[in-house]
């Protein structure tokens, strides 16, 4: 088994997506599939008209995006959202690569780390009110816990993709901090 040390936290930087979604991505990438060791899904699965809009910075997160009456027909954009919700799967855990293979995920310290990746974008914005969602933390907080027992990987270092040096990118979006605190507090 090799060892680990480390625990690091992405967001796919996607308001959708799941295991298999990423492993594409990764593919196309060139990489040899999904470089995460486990996916936390928040319930979107695919992409839909919302996402697109708001990847042209003109749409409010599709959370967030008013139902229109029923019966008006909405706009299709919304009707496509909404059927791309699938709530039981908002706080799923997903395996990605197998834990005993290195991963592909933080440059220069993929040996002795797990990559866990929350579907997610949005930087700054509390639990609950972007794309994280109160059941991706739970299951975030219950899976570093049980990695940290498995591994003896101590609190300190249960780290944010973005608190590593040299690391541009805003990933994740949430404050890491925030989540070492619950990591240290007794009970479940
Ligand atoms: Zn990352």
């Amino acid at each position: 088994m090799r060892v680990i040390d480390t625990i690091v936290i992405h967001q796919s930087d996607s308001a959708f997506g799941n295991a298999a979604v990423i492993d594409e991505w990764h593919r196309e990438r060139g990489w040899s599939g999904i470089g995460y060791h486990w996916v936390i899904l928040n319930g979107r699965i695919h992409a839909s008209a919302a996402d697109a809009a708001r990847d042209a910075g003109t749409a409010t997160p599709p959370f967030r995006t008013p139902r229109g009456p029923s019966g008006s027909g909405g706009c299709s954009g919304a009707a496509k959202a909404a059927k791309d919700v699938r709530p039981e799967c908002d706080g799923m855990i997903q395996e990605g690569r197998p834990p005993e293979c290195v991963g592909a995920h933080v440059r220069g310290h993929n040996g002795t780390s797990l990559g866990i990746c929350l579907i997610g974008i949005g930087d700054g914005l509390p639990v609950g009110e972007g794309y994280i969602t109160h059941a991706q933390w739970r299951a975030l907080v219950g899976l570093c816990r049980e990695l940290m027992k498995r591994y003896g990987v101590q609190v300190e270092r249960v780290l944010g993709h973005r608190e590593f040096p040299g690391v541009a990118k805003t990933c994740p979006g949430f404050a890491v901090a925030e989540l070492r605190k619950a990591l240290a507090t007794d009970g479940m």
